[in-house]
């Protein structure tokens, strides 16, 4: 049966045995196994059996760990606080409410999602932007592999322009929207075209 150590509490140095062969060693003597989501397996180095199952720590362990001075925590903690300010910023920032898109007379109103770092900012992290009849009216930052954006902004495009909003194009985004997901793919596709919308 595997350990089920958490992720700072110093497994790498401790003392294990297979029960399938005879090998022992030291946690880090193990090998990567795979690698999911929340979780990762250690193996047996000689017959691969699953000696180890690790998680990702939780954004609590990781402070706790850091308060500590554990070095790996430490690092980890300056790339928790990045993302958690960009989360703080997509709050404050995001397209939420239908008084933040400007007025337009256009008969028709096409719509484009792309990706892009902004230009004059070069610290920028990927930021979302919309287009409306080829002018830039929204940025906001970006998450990889999520059509929240895509579910939040068309109805309020449609509650704004109403049938006068007749397409929208993501095909410069959907590889960051969809990533890797082909259940996104197929989630948003059908979402635009149950919207009435040509892509
Ligand atoms: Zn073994």
């Amino acid at each position: 049966m595997p350990q089920y150590p958490n992720y700072f509490d110093g497994w790498q140095d401790r003392e294990i045995a297979c029960d399938s062969c005879e090998w022992r060693g030291t946690g880090s003597g193990t090998a990567m196994g795979e690698v999911f989501r929340d979780l990762y397996e250690r193996d047996c180095p000689q017959c691969g059996s699953r000696l180890l199952v690790v998680s990702f720590p939780t954004p609590e362990e990781i402070r706790a760990a850091a308060a500590e001075s554990n070095p790996e925590a430490l690092s980890m903690l300056k790339s928790l606080e990045k993302r958690e300010a960009r989360w703080d910023r997509w709050e404050v920032e995001r397209l939420a409410r239908v008084e933040q898109l400007p007025d337009l007379d256009d008969a028709i109103i096409t719509a484009w999602m792309t990706i892009g770092r902004d230009i004059d900012d070069p610290q920028s992290d990927t930021q979302l932007k919309l287009w409306l009849n080829n002018q830039q009216v929204h940025s906001e930052p970006g998450f990889f592999e999520s059509i929240e954006p895509l579910k939040r902004i068309v109805p309020l495009l449609r509650t704004k322009y109403g049938e006068r909003f007749k397409s929208i194009d993501i095909s410069n985004a959907t590889t960051y929207l969809y990533g890797d997901r082909f259940s996104l793919v197929d989630e948003g596709t059908a979402f635009l075209r149950e919207s009435g919308l040509c892509e």
